[in-house]
């Protein structure tokens, strides 16, 4: 099925270097090259939609892993919490399991090993790779620290909570833990531990670029509003 989506079965070496490599903001798609980083968000949209109707069975299997009643605002949140396009695509990605995981490059024989790029000890599956490996669980617990520090709140984080969200949370929070997920994923693809420093760079200059566009557009006051526990 994803074969029809993202050109995975190319005869061209090429491609296939690219697959396995997987950069899920900038992708083959439909025999185009489908890049989040600038794409326009009509394009965005339509890309999401025509996915969502190719992959029924990986959003039955969220509904049934997390016991979803209300699965629609699971999709809505990445919208309400960040304004960047590869946010939302890394989000979407996650959300239908489509992020190259090892176990899934492994399968189409695109990696020789299934087992995780951190602990190399267990096979790594979307689960695995975000929140039960040691390592991961080792950033997780360094990010719970450090938002105690900046606001007092001691937060328990289930596999729910990294991978959906927190649905009831309308603060930064939800947008900090999607940042942290994509660290993590970007500390995989470098070969390297999640590095919180990285994070914390990632938090920093995210919140300077939301400032200037606050400034440009008189809306300070949202902002520090947002960004009110880091500040
Ligand atoms: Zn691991």
């Amino acid at each position: 099925m994803r074969s029809s989506i993202i050109n995975m079965n190319s005869k061209s070496p090429g491609n296939l270097l690219t697959v396995s490599n997987f950069d899920p903001m900038n992708f083959e798609y439909n025999a185009q090259v489908f890049n989040a980083y600038v794409c326009s968000a009509s394009k965005f949209i339509q890309m999401l939609i025509s996915i969502k109707a190719k992959t029924p069975n990986s959003f039955k299997k969220l509904i049934a892993d997390f016991k979803l009643s209300d699965p629609q605002k699971i999709y809505s949140l990445p919208y309400r919490i960040a304004s960047e396009t590869y946010v939302w695509s890394f989000q979407y990605r996650m959300l239908n399991f489509i992020l190259f995981t090892n176990d899934k490059l492994f399968k189409i024989s695109l990696s020789d090993s299934d087992k995780c790029s951190f602990c190399g000890t267990y096979s790594e599956d979307l689960y695995h790779l975000f929140f039960n490996c040691s390592t991961v669980r080792a950033f997780w617990n360094r990010f719970t620290v450090w938002w105690a520090n900046l606001c007092g709140e001691n937060l328990s984080l289930t596999l729910k909570d990294i991978i959906i969200g927190l649905l009831h949370r309308t603060d930064v929070l939800n947008y900090l833990i999607t940042l942290g997920k994509i660290t993590i994923w970007e500390s995989r693809k470098n070969n390297i531990s999640p590095n919180f420093r990285l994070f914390l760079h990632k938090v920093r200059t995210k919140q300077e670029v939301e400032k200037t566009i606050a400034i440009k557009n008189r809306k300070l006051r949202d902002f520090y509003k947002r960004w009110e526990p880091l500040l």
